[in-house]
């Protein structure tokens, strides 16, 4: 199998990362270790900010963000018997931030890019990242019990800081 980006990965970075490059016409493969339901379930962020908003709408996958989403102007802190407001497009020139969950995030892209994007494999877990110093590194990675490997020209680790792309980083390159 051949790309020009792989990406290890389809939480909001990699399945964000995938749409950005097929609308700059660049092709891209993602591999996701876990299966679509469980992507589409995993609870964690509830806030968008301001600069994700607007990249997600830019990216075409705004539309029912916008539809279902909360926008949240701002904050009321209350103590010695007073209300406080703190107004977020007040202070910021007319930034905000969006009640929108994770779950909805990854759902929106995930639909996307199976309706018009490159290849986005779930249960295809990546094992290593090989060549990594090299102009052709691959990822090797097991999908429907067979191992198989990913040739790319490039390859972006979205995998987390648990995953194995980051073990793959040459050291004096990683900067953490
Ligand atoms: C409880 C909680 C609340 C949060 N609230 C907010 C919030 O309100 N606002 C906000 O902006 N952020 C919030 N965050 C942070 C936000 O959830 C993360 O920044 C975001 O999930 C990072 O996205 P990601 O795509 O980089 O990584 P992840 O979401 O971690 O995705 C990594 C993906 O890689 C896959 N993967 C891992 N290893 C492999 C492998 N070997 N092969 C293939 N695939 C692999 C994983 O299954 C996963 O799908 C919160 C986080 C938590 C935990």
């Amino acid at each position: 199998m051949r790309t020009t980006v792989g990406i290890i990965g389809a939480g909001p970075a990699g399945l964000l990362l995938a749409r950005l490059l097929h609308d700059a016409g660049i092709d891209s493969v993602v591999l996701e270790s876990r299966d679509r339901a469980y992507v589409e379930r995993r609870q964690r962020a509830g806030i968008l900010e301001q600069g994700t908003v607007d990249v997600l709408r830019a990216a075409g996958a705004g539309e029912r963000m916008d539809r279902e989403g909360l926008r949240h102007d701002g904050i009321e802190l209350r103590f010695a018997g007073r209300r406080h407001r703190v107004d977020f497009p007040g202070l910021t020139g007319g930034r905000s931030v969006m009640v929108y969950a994770q779950t909805e995030v990854c759902k929106d892209l995930i639909a996307l890019q199976l309706e018009d994007g490159g290849p986005l494999l779930f249960e295809a877990e990546a094992l290593a990242v090989e060549g990594a110093e090299g102009d052709r590194p691959s990822v090797r990675f097991r999908h429907e019990g067979r191992e198989d490997v990913l040739t790319c020209d490039y390859v972006v680790g979205c995998d987390g800081f648990w995953g194995v792309a980051r073990k793959a980083v040459p050291v004096g390159l990683s900067q953490v």
